[in-house]
């Protein structure tokens, strides 16, 4: 048998390197191979030697399966998400193709966490995600819609901030729609809404509005939605953007 290779689940954070951790990087200069979605490998320092196995965004299970195979002959391998692994990223493919593969369970393996995508969009936007919050990914390849339209009036019907998570894609266009449709019968109009659109990189777009105004037509697949609470609140800040402040005592709460 070769010397025991590894995987290294890296998150790279939302774009920018200031917002990736040192840790990330260092495994990135580590890694013998690269594994991941090919636009998320771009986005790591070419280096000499350096293997990288690029797919497509919808094969997450093989490219786990690929990293286990690539780390059992001896290599140390980066599987690379963009944001957090942990956060609809392939921490969670790795962790399924080794639960489905016993002679894997015993590799090393290491989950490095990165920034994630709401983490970036609430930083731009002051404290949106200051009291409790849920995280909803609108994308129906995993699971069916009605389940997505449950989580959304659970989410309602719990005063929940709510950050959405792959909003649209050419592919289910209407989805953003359906979601504002459902959460506009639930929810105040004057809730604040706010779209982060490639947050830390030069395209970076910060919206920020209210339910009622709220048009989704500006949505792509590099947005983070960002629906407030009934306690959430826009604060006007001449010449800046505006603030969304959802406060950390919760509207009828406790003081
Ligand atoms: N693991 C990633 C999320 C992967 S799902 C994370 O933790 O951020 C991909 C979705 O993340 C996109 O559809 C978009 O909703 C969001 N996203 C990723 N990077 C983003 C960025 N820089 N700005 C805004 N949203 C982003």
């Amino acid at each position: 048998m070769s010397a025991t290779g590894e995987i290294l689940v890296v998150g790279l954070g939302p774009g920018p390197d200031h917002w990736r951790t040192p840790e990330a990087s260092a495994a990135l200069e580590r890694a013998t191979d690269l594994v991941g979605y090919a636009p998320y490998l771009a986005r790591c320092p070419e280096r000499p030697g350096q293997r990288r196995h690029g797919s497509d965004n919808r094969v997450e299970l093989d490219r786990a399966r690929l990293a286990i195979a690539l780390a059992r002959a001896g290599r140390v391998v980066a599987v690379v998400s963009g944001g957090d692994p942990g956060v609809f990223a392939m921490a969670a493919a790795v962790v399924e193709a080794i639960e489905g593969d016993e002679s894997a369970h015993a590799l090393p393996v290491t989950v490095m966490p990165g920034v994630s995508a709401m983490q970036a969009a609430a930083a731009r936007l002051g404290a949106p995600l200051g009291h409790d919050f849920c995280v909803i990914s609108l994308s129906d390849n995993l699971k069916p819609w009605s389940l997505v339209e449950k989580r959304l009036r659970a989410a309602a019907d719990g005063d929940f901030v709510i950050a959405l998570y792959n909003p649209a894609s050419k592919a289910r266009p209407s989805r953003i729609f359906d979601a504002f449709a459902l959460l506009g019968r639930l929810k105040a109009g004057s809730t604040p809404v706010a779209f982060a659109r490639a947050v830390g990189r030069p395209d970076e777009k910060i919206v920020v509005t209210t339910l009622a105004a709220a048009d989704p037509s500006i949505v792509d697949m590099a947005t983070l939605v960002i629906i407030g609470s009934s306690a959430s609140r826009l604060i006007e800040r001449p010449g800046q953007a505006p603030f969304i402040l959802s406060p950390r005592q919760a509207a009828g709460g406790a003081p």
